[in-house]
This record gives structure tokens, sequence and C-alpha cells, in this order.
């Protein structure tokens, strides 16, 4: 049995800047971070499309729009080593089965206040011009996961955080003393338990699935099983990162972490999707998926709207369990979940939607009180 002022449970991007929040900022002595997994950022956190939102993709969701243009350059600043912004972004609508046109996706970029400009005509040629209706030149950004894991791995360390690899939170209960119990089993089958006093649950896919006395989330919550494919870009488009707006259309972004671009499609990116129950634990079922890759009928696709595509060498895929709020999913806003439980007080469940909401988490921190338990 140890005793720590905090537990966080999860050590993906949320959960190490969350811990790193609570020791350095907010002065917790014992800080204690849990991780399934043998790494840190290993999940969700590196199987993404490595966007830096600036607002363009939620033309439907003005908030999170709204949110990301905030965001993006506290991002910029306090992430630098981890943001690649030397390559071309190009958002491209498409003439049918289109959510916007040209005209209503330029007049949102400029009530969001992002830049856009029409792309020069050697970039417009990459398209097919029956099919694309107009093509922009953006500001948007790609970060390295892997330059996120090392920033992560150097503060936890320098904080003092106490890192536990391979060791999975089973259960949470309250505690007559410190408040709050976790239950950990390790990678040799060992259980222990950590007495908190706060218990931050940054789990992702994996929020509803604790059990004892964890309540679940009030935010009802969707998964998917999702394919990115890694593919290395043919000489004309290597430069480039392309997004073709809004229906079931595609993206591809430059994927620093392996020098390669991703390719999502709307249509053959998300394999299967369920909505959240507790003990149907999503990372047990992409585990038992058989993953058979769709990254033929992807490439068939994008090689209509930009036929230089077809001549790309597929790599590998990246396969994961994406959670969306099931609120969002008819505007496809991001917008973070951030519930403190009632039924166990010091207790708080936390999804960031994309990578720079954590301002947003951070924000809602600030204006908590937390206490070390050696003062109280
Ligand atoms: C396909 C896809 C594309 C995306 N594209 C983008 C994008 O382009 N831009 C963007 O900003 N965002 C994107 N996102 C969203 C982004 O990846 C997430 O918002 C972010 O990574 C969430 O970070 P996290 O720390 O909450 O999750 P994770 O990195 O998944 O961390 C959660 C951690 O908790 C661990 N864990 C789970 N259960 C337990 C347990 N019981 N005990 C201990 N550890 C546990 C897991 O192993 C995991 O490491 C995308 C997501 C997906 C899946």
């Amino acid at each position: 049995m140890t005793d720590a002022d905090a537990v966080i449970i999860g050590g993906g991007f949320y959960g190490a800047a969350i811990a790193i929040y609570l020791a350095k900022e907010r002065g917790l002595k014992r800080v204690v971070l849990l991780e399934r997994e043998p790494k840190l950022l290993c999940r969700a956190s590196y199987h993404n499309q490595a966007r830096v939102h600036n607002g363009y993709h939620y033309p439907r969701s003005f908030t999170t729009a709204f949110r990301s243009r905030v965001n993006l350059p506290r991002f910029v600043r306090d992430w630098p080593e981890a943001v690649k912004q030397d390559f071309t972004k190009l958002y491209a609508i498409a003439r049918r089965n289109s959510k916007v046109t040209a005209k209503q996706f330029e007049r949102f970029c400029y009530e969001i206040g992002a830049r856009i400009e029409p792309a020069e005509a050697s970039l417009q040629k990459l398209f097919e011009p029956r099919l694309i209706e107009a093509v922009f030149l953006v500001e948007e950004y790609a970060f390295d996961s892997t330059r996120l894991a090392a920033w992560a791995q150097k503060e936890l360390q320098e904080s003092g955080v106490e890192v536990r690899l391979s060791t999975r939170a089973m259960t949470v209960a309250r505690d007559a003393g410190a408040g709050l119990q976790v239950t950990t089993l390790n990678e040799n089958g060992d259980s222990d338990s950590v007495r908190c006093r706060y218990l931050f649950n940054c789990t992702y896919s994996g929020l509803n699935q604790l059990s004892g006395e964890f309540p679940g989330t009030k935010t009802r919550l969707k998964h998917e099983i999702t394919e990115m494919a890694l593919v290395k870009a043919p000489s004309a488009l290597e430069g480039l990162g392309v997004t073709v707006m809004d229906g079931p259309f595609f993206s591809m972004m430059p994927f620093p972490a392996r020098g390669l671009h991703t390719l999502s499609h709307v249509r053959y990116t998300p394999h299967f999707s369920w909505q959240d129950e507790s003990g149907d634990d999503p990372y047990r079922k992409l585990q038992e998926y058989e993953r058979e890759s769709r990254v033929d009928r992807m490439l068939r696709d994008v090689g209509r709207y930009m036929p230089s595509v077809l001549d790309a060498k597929y790599a590998d895929s990246l396969f994961e369990v994406k959670t969306i709020l099931q609120k969002n999913e008819g505007d496809d806003g991001r917008p973070i979940l951030f519930e403190q439980h009632a039924e166990l007080p010091g207790c708080y469940s936390v999804l960031g939607g994309k990578i720079d909401n954590i301002y947003d988490v951070l924000e809602k921190l600030e204006t908590e009180q937390f206490e070390n338990v050696a003062e109280r």
C-alpha cells in the first residue's frame, strides 16, 4: 500500500501533462502515474493524424473551431520542438456530397479569423477539377508525438512523479483515511493499491472500464476502431498536407514521428463503432480485431480526386480505438470531457477530444483547490 496526494491513471499526453501540472504548478508532492502499456504516449496520443488543429476542420462546430484558434498558438509556443510547420497545407472543397460550399468555407474561415487564400495554379493542378470546386492554402501544422513523449518523460522525472509502467488500474473506491483508493495489477500479475486524495482518470477509451465504486461518466461515449494508413508520399505530394472537406472525403497529413504521411478516409478509416458500456473493454476489442487493411479502397477513392496519390507506397497502418462524445456525432465537435464525480470526492474523469484541448483542461484545473495530504 502506497500513499499519494494524487494518482493519475493513463500515461497518454493528457495523463502525463496533468501529472506534470499537479507536481510542478500546484506543488503536490507525491504524484503517481499509472500506465498499462510498457511506454508512455503509445496509444491514441501516438496513433492519430498528428494535426495541430487551427479551426478549418470544424465548419459545423464553431466552438471547437474557435477553441482550436485560441489553443494552436499556445501549443506551438509550449512544444516548439514537437511542431512541424515546414509543409504546405491545402484544404479543398468537393463539388458533390460536400456539406459546405467553397463560399461557405471561406466565410467560415473569415469568421474564425483563420488565414485562407486560393492555392496557386501549380497546386490546383494536383486535383481533378471535375470533382473539386476550390483549393485553398491555409495555415495548419503537424505534431511529432515521439517528441511529446520525450518531453513527458523528462518533465515527469524532473518533477518527481512516480511513473509505474505496465501497471493497470483495476478498481477505484472510497478510503476512510485518504479519501480514495486505487487497486492495480502489473505485468507479473502482482496487485497493489495506492491511497490518494485526488484521482484523475485519463484513460481515453478506457474511461468507463474501472470497477469498484467508480460511477462511470455522465457523458455518453462512442468508440470506433480506426485505421490510419501510413504511406510514403510520391514526390509531387511530399511537402504537402491535404484535406478534402466536408463529407465522405479524406486527409493526407505528414506524420513526423515516422517521416511518412497518414492517409485517412471518412468512409474507410472507421472500421466499426459501438456505444460505450462498462465491462466491454475497447482495448480488448481492438486486440481481438483481425485488422485487415482498407488502404486499397482509400487509395482508389483518393486517386479520383488527386491522381498522383496512386504513386504512394503503402508502409503499414495504425489501428486504434477512437473515442468521441456521443453528443458530437452530428457536428464533429471535439470538446473536452471534464467530470468531477460527486459520488467519489476528489475523483475526476478527463478526455481531450484532440491534443491541443489540453489547455481547456488546464483552465478547468486552475479553478480547483488542491492540498497536499501531508499538510492537512
Ligand atoms: C484515429 C485518430 C485520429 C486522431 N487525429 C487527431 C489529430 O489529428 N489531431 C488531434 O489533436 N487529435 C487527434 N486525435 C485525438 C487524440 O489522439 C486524442 O485526443 C489524445 O491522444 C488523447 O490523449 P489521452 O492521453 O487522453 O489518450 P491516450 O494517449 O490513449 O492515453 C490514455 C492512456 O491510458 C492508458 N490506460 C487505459 N486504461 C488504463 C488503466 N485501466 N490503467 C492504466 N492505464 C490505462 C492507455 O494505455 C493509454 O496510454 C485522433 C485520435 C484518433 C484515435
